[in-house]
């Protein structure tokens, strides 16, 4: 078991447009974490690419940065929600929460199985949330300035 770890959990586009960010954290405050980060960012084409950097070469990697950016959403600014979680077990804990990837296979009880759909080929599934100890760490630096999360 893994102690204190934190994970970035971002809210994407299609769930601020449909006003369930509320919903979501709702859903994440149940698991019993400590939020310790929060913002409203405006993203950078640079930032999405930086933080999507693991699916260069991916066909789809071009609409995922579309997507991120607000361009198939009614969303300005290009405006996306960041938050640090942090306790025992937080990336499983939240990986098990939103679900799978693809929101057609994910739980129906799951954040994306529950609230995600495709468009075209993108798959909107409305949260992301860290994979490993080593991407959240390298995630959090990206959205975060360290004195911007607490209990370091
Ligand atoms: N994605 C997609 N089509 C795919 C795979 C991924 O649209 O076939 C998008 C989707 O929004 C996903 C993101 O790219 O959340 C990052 O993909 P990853 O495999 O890291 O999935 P995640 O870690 O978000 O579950
Ligand atoms: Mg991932």
């Amino acid at each position: 078991m893994r102690y204190m770890e934190r994970t970035l959990v971002l809210i994407k586009p299609d769930a601020i447009e449909k006003r369930i960010s509320g919903l979501i954290l709702d859903r994440l405050d149940h698991l019993g974490l400590q939020m310790t980060g929060a913002k409203v960012v405006s993203l950078t084409e640079e930032l999405a690419r930086a933080h999507y950097k693991n699916l260069e070469g991916k066909p789809f990697l071009e609409e995922v940065i579309q997507y991120m950016m607000g361009e198939f959403n009614n969303v300005p600014n290009h405006k996306i929600y960041a938050f640090v979680f942090q306790g025992e077990n937080a990336i499983a804990k939240v990986r098990q929460e939103i679900g799978s990837t693809n929101p057609e296979k994910a739980a129906p009880w799951t954040i994306r199985g529950s609230f995600g759909r495709f468009i075209g080929d993108v798959m909107q599934n409305c949260v992301h949330a860290s994979g490993s100890p080593e991407d959240a760490e390298k995630e959090i630096a990206l959205w975060f300035k360290p004195e911007e999360v607490l209990d370091r």
